[in-house]
């Protein structure tokens, strides 16, 4: 199935356009972020034949909600949030979820998805399927969840850490990008719990999979504050 790759058991990246620019995961049997409004079509042909029980975001972020109203009503799944965001996320303005400026706004005009409700609201512990559970990692947005699997050491953490440029593109580890964070102190602390759990695999919102905890670890004791 060429739309979807097979990254650790019960975890799949759908393809996308450029590569990893905007990634969806299918943890077990449920579709983790929905990039931008316009990636219903990809993220359905890639999931279709395969059991789909709900749809989760990492945050409310506009290029990770953007198609979860569409996914819901194709798939009659129930959508789940991070209970930091799920009230924001009700209305159909994810505004207070993020920072205000040029680039922000443009995101909110052309990627943000309509309102979708929540039917469970995620906190810290609560598992979400195969084993993974949710962690608080909160600072790029304010309720913003990673996904754990303690049994193989594997993260589905998210925009706590870009894993290439936000730019070039280019693999590498980075802090997401000051303009689209909330609390760049508070995400940082974030960063820090994540590489303490030392992840034999970690994969992103944006950019490929990460197999290198002892360089995350090195990149997380050189951040500032
Ligand atoms: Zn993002």
């Amino acid at each position: 199935m060429a739309d979807m790759r097979q990254l650790a058991p019960d975890l799949h990246a759908v393809a996308g356009r450029p590569r990893d620019a905007f990634n969806v995961h299918l943890v077990g049997s449920v579709i983790v972020d929905a990039a931008t409004r316009h990636a219903a079509g990809r993220i359905l042909r890639a999931v279709s034949g395969r059991t789909v029980t709900a749809h989760a975001v990492t945050h409310g972020h506009s290029d990770h909600q953007g198609s979860s109203a569409a996914l819901v009503a194709a798939l009659g799944v129930p959508f789940w949030a991070p209970a930091g965001e799920a009230p924001v996320l009700r209305t159909g303005d994810n505004t207070p979820l993020g920072r205000d400026n040029v680039i922000t706004r443009w995101q909110r005009r052309h990627w943000a998805g309509p309102a979708v409700d929540a039917t469970r609201e995620l906190a810290e512990g609560d598992e979400l399927d195969a084993g993974f559970v949710a962690l608080e990692t909160p600072g790029h947005s304010p309720g913003h969840l990673s996904y754990w699997r303690e049994d193989d050491r594997t993260l589905v953490a998210g925009d706590v850490l870009f894993g290439r440029h936000p730019i070039t593109g280019r693999p590498g580890l980075h802090e997401p990008p000051e303009r689209f964070t909330l609390d760049i102190a508070r995400n940082r602390e974030s960063i820090r719990r994540v590489a303490a759990l030392r992840p034999a695999l970690m994969v992103f919102g944006h950019g490929p999979a990460w197999r290198d905890a002892d360089a995350l670890a090195r990149f997380a004791e050189a951040l500032p504050g």
